[in-house]
């Protein structure tokens, strides 16, 4: 069993209840177990500015699943949600990403962990930190020291999250 963390995002059709049912999904999934979540943030949108306000959060899970067999069941959880595939940093339903696996670093054609930006985004290391301030991005550093680097301007928590 392995610890991994997971970042969820939103900004289409009821946000806050994709990221509530995707937690439950997540849980039920044969091979996951979610051991935490953080709140859930409202986000401005980073890179397509042109699109709603995104709402935000990171699952730490336990899992049996190998990287890519976890990668394989965070895309049929967005397929779930009706995810299209459009523009870049565009709107969508549900996206999840796979933040870390325990300390592993990978890189393939369909897999790179850590997940290549996590390091310098407010709306995936705020949520981290609600969880474990002590993670280590293998590369980066410490959450806690990143989280000094970045403007967290754009993310707020939703109050009672
Ligand atoms: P975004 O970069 O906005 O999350 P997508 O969710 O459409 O975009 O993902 C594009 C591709 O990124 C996926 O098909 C997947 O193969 C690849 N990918 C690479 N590393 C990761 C990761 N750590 N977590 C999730 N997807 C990843
Ligand atoms: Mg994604």
């Amino acid at each position: 069993m392995t610890v991994s963390f997971i970042a969820l995002g939103s900004n289409l059709a009821e946000p806050i209840g994709q990221i509530r049912t995707a937690f439950e999904q997540l849980h039920e999934w044969p091979g996951i177990v979610v051991q935490g979540c953080s709140s859930l943030y409202r986000t401005s949108p980073v890179g397509y500015c042109d699109q709603p306000d995104f709402i935000n959060a990171c699952a730490q899970i336990e899992t049996g699943l190998s990287p890519h067999d976890l990668l394989d069941a965070l895309q049929r959880i967005e397929q779930i949600h009706g995810r299209e595939r459009g523009i870049l940093n565009g709107p969508r339903t549900l996206d999840l990403d796979i933040l870390l696996y325990g300390d592993r670093i990978l890189a393939d054609e369909r897999l790179t962990i850590p997940h290549p930006r996590m390091h310098e985004r407010a709306f995936v290391l705020v949520p981290l930190a609600d969880m474990d301030m002590g993670i280590l991005i293998p590369g980066h550093g410490y959450v806690a020291q990143l989280l000094e680097k970045v403007d967290q301007s754009g993310v707020e928590r939703i109050k009672g999250t």
